[in-house]
């Protein structure tokens, strides 16, 4: 361990979504970076015993588990040390992601169920690692306003958008023309158009290069994921839709391009393993050496690029569609999407029926412009009920 590491003090983090696929490559740079990052707090949902257990690893002294239930099962079983607090509920959520004693906060939980606890650690005075995207897709506008506000920093974790941050450091936004998107294309994309019908859950949920949690997945295979992504990077780097491009990328090595008006483009290569982004956000503005080996151009092997075809992927014309409309649009894709992708998974709708039911609510729901918060949040319960209750 160099000796400069025990002057600076650690990081201590928040990790929300432990239990998740984000969560445990965190874990992962955390355990490689015990001197330079500590965990003050952790939620997840509903795995007691996995989050007991990171509680005893980390010694983490507050927990958080979402679902009651989990709760109650946790305090009969006795899975956690004595030394851990351990709460419930989304106000405790909200809370930890408040604790004074932090200085960093990784949402990493799943779905628009992340935006209240991010906001309140913004408003906290929080720096914010964001993996999670739906938050941004559904309160971009209120969470950008609240971090610029409160002076924080919002990390981009997600990969594209880490790599965008990383290649546009230095460079004025003046200077910066258009932001194009890597895309992997998903589980189906050398399959052709007319056998997706047949796709069930347990083949959409099987990604070829990323190893993700089920809901990112079968966004992924869908591209609803690059459609959320294209809004994220709405917002975080604030550019309009007509600056924003998506090329599919098989290998999922070039993590995203950065287009400047003289024509250069830059781009953040890394293999596909999201432990390189949350190091970059966790270690910001230093940098250790990764967890694990990094792309090796003495080994050969090729990167292709394509065009996507939009009829295959119509989740990413929708997103396009929401996101030029504007307004709380983008929330009603975010909720009809994660709607679809639970009613695919519980096998009540079909894996082409998930951009119908997005295309539907968009439809149907009055998107107001310019919404509050209470609106949104108004907004995305109104769809998630009209998403559950239409029938095919
Ligand atoms: P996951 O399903 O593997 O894990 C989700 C985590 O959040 C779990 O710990 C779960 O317990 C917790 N959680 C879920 N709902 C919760 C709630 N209501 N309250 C508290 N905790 C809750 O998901 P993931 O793949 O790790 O993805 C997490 C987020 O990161 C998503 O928004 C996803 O889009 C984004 N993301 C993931 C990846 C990836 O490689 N997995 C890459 C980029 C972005
Ligand atoms: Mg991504």
């Amino acid at each position: 361990m160099p000796a400069e590491s025990h002057m600076r003090p650690r990081k201590r983090i928040i990790l929300l979504g432990a239990t998740g696929s984000i969560g445990s490559s965190t874990l992962r740079v955390l355990r490689e970076h015990k001197d330079r990052l500590e965990l003050v707090g952790v939620a997840a949902h509903s795995r007691h015993a996995e989050l007991a257990q990171i509680c005893h690893e980390f010694a983490v002294p507050q927990a958080v588990l979402q679902d009651e239930k989990a709760y109650h099962l946790a305090q009969q079983s006795g899975d956690f040390p004595s030394s851990t607090t351990v709460n419930c509920g989304s106000e405790a959520l909200a809370e930890l992601a408040t604790l004074p004693e932090a200085d960093i906060v990784l949402v990493a939980v799943v779905g628009a169920a992340g935006l209240r606890p991010a906001l309140a650690a913004i408003e906290a005075g929080k720096d914010i690692a964001l993996a999670n995207k739906e938050l941004l897709v559904l309160g971009g506008a209120h969470v950008i306003e609240a971090a610029k506000r409160k002076g924080v920093r919002l990390l981009p974790t997600d990969s594209e958008h880490n790599a965008i941050f990383q290649c546009l450091q230095g460079h004025p936004a003046n200077q910066l023309d258009k932001l194009i998107l890597t895309a992997s294309g998903g589980q189906f994309r050398d399959t052709p158009s007319s056998e997706l019908q047949q796709v069930t859950p347990e083949m959409a949920t099987q990604h070829p290069n990323w190893s993700m949690g089920p809901k990112i997945t079968v966004d992924s295979a869908t591209m609803a994921n690059k459609g959320l992504e294209l809004i994220e990077a709405h917002w975080l780097f604030g550019l309009e839709p007509e600056r924003l491009e998506v090329v599919i990328h098989p290998q999922s090595v070039v993590h995203s391009f950065v287009q400047f008006i003289d024509g250069s483009i830059l781009a953040q290569l890394s293999p596909p393993s999201m432990t390189f982004a949350i190091q970059h956000c966790l270690l910001y503005p230093d940098r250790a050496p990764g967890v694990e080996p990094t792309t090796d151009f003495r080994t050969a092997f090729s990167l292709d690029f394509k065009a996507p075809d939009f009829s295959k992927y119509p989740c990413l014309q929708l997103a396009y569609d929401a996101l030029r409309s504007g307004g709380a649009a983008p929330a009603i894709f975010n909720a009809a999407n994660e709607v679809a992708v639970e009613r695919f998974l519980a096998k009540e709708i079909a894996y082409l029926e998930i951009p119908k039911l997005i295309e539907h609510s968009l439809s149907r729901m009055q998107a107001p412009q310019q919404p509050s918060l209470e609106q949104l949040f108004q907004t995305d319960t109104e769809t998630r009920a009209l998403a559950q209750s239409f029938r095919f």
